[in-house]
């Protein structure tokens, strides 16, 4: 579905993703786990044109590919960030617009489409994510969790291809998570391709297809679950899996 071969970048001196080679098949759900600092951020922010790779090229199942090094069109990254749907830490949301406007802002402002539609769209998002009756609230009238479940809404509005969740849920309450987790176990259920940076190694245990344990810029140990949460084969990732238990 996507191919992510030989990613690199760095920020002046500091090489945070050294050389990254990832497969993500269709409908998988891929969670990266390390320690902070270790590149997980910047290697998701790589992936939807947030942040621009040094080198490498990312390859998806559609023929459209995009190799890093040159200098590249505006339209070509404009179609890499619409590929993915992204959901931040800190929920991101307009906080002078309504949960429904910042749910339309991006297939209006940015895609251009048909207002009705979008209007439709969103409205049956926000009852997906448990909002129905929210919906014209402003971001601070709703909890951490109803904001981050707008943040999972609007990032599905642009109907993309493929959904990236940067540490969901670190940002919020402890008896918040729980909602949030849901609405991506769902669309885990629907068979959506996602990839999740989390510190919830619970979650990712029972969500993922296969966990990548990065460190350093590098990818450690990538496996199912039970191999890299259970028996991992590299002393970083076991040091890392009881620091966090
Ligand atoms: P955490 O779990 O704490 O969020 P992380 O694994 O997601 O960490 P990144 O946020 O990707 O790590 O950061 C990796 C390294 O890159 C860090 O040392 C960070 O300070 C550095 N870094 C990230 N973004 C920038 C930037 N825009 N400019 C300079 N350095 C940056």
């Amino acid at each position: 579905f996507l191919s992510v071969k030989g990613l690199s970048k760095s920020f002046g001196e500091l090489d945070v993703l050294k050389t990254i080679n990832i497969t993500i098949d269709e409908g998988n759900i891929i969670t990266i786990i390390g320690p902070s600092g270790s590149g997980k951020t910047t290697l998701l922010r790589c992936l939807n044109a947030l942040e621009i790779p040094d080198e490498g090229v990312l390859a998806f199942h559609d023929g459209f590919e995009i190799a890093f090094g040159n200098k590249l069109k505006k339209k070509k990254l404009m179609e890499l960030s619409r590929k993915a749907g992204m959901v931040f830490q800190s929920y991101n949301l307009f906080p002078h617009k309504t949960a429904l406007q910042n749910v339309t802002e991006g297939p209006l402002i940015v895609q251009n489409r048909n207002k009705n539609e979008v209007l439709e769209l969103a409205e049956s998002l926000l009852h997906k994510v448990g909002l129905a009756d929210k919906m014209n609230l402003y971001p601070h009238q709703l909890s951490g969790g109803q904001q981050q479940r707008v943040g999972i809404a609007r990032a599905l509005a642009i109907e993309p291809e493929l959904m990236l969740f940067d540490e969901p849920t670190s940002a919020l309450d402890p008896e918040l998570v729980g909602d949030v987790l849901k609405v991506i176990k769902d669309l885990a259920k629907e068979g959506w391709t996602m990839v999740i940076v989390t510190h919830e190694l619970k979650f990712a245990e029972q969500v993922s297809d296969s966990i990548i344990f990065m460190d350093q810029g590098q990818i450690i140990e990538q496996g199912p679950p039970s191999q890299v949460l259970k028996h991992p084969k590299h002393e970083r990732t076991s040091q890392f899996i009881q620091r966090v238990v």
